[in-house]
């Protein structure tokens, strides 16, 4: 079923996305990022609120073609946004359990 409590410790990140509810996909942290490596969960759901808003605020604020999704740090349990720059960004990294 679902792996993302047992391996590398408990995870402080709720199951789903508290913007559209969607279960989080696992995410493989690239070894070049600020988190170092290690897995982040991300709401790749490309319905969701939070990511449909993020272009505009982004096209709004930096007139920039590019959006965010919702992220969760497994180890601190740390919320933010991830930046993506298209629909199919950042989907190769997707861990499926
Ligand atoms: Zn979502």
């Amino acid at each position: 079923m679902d792996d993302r409590t047992s391996g590398d410790g408990q995870s402080l990140c709720p199951p789903t996305c508290p913007y559209c509810g969607s279960v989080l996909k696992k995410w493989a942290t690239p070894a070049e990022s600020s988190w170092g490596e290690g897995f982040q969960y991300i709401c790749f759901d490309d319905q969701c609120p939070y990511y449909l808003r993020g272009w505009k605020w982004m096209k709004e604020q930096y007139a920039a073609n590019a959006s965010y999704r919702y992220r969760c740090d497994p180890k601190t349990g740390e919320t933010g946004p991830l930046p993506v720059w298209s629909e199919d960004a950042l989907k190769a990294q997707i861990v499926e359990a």
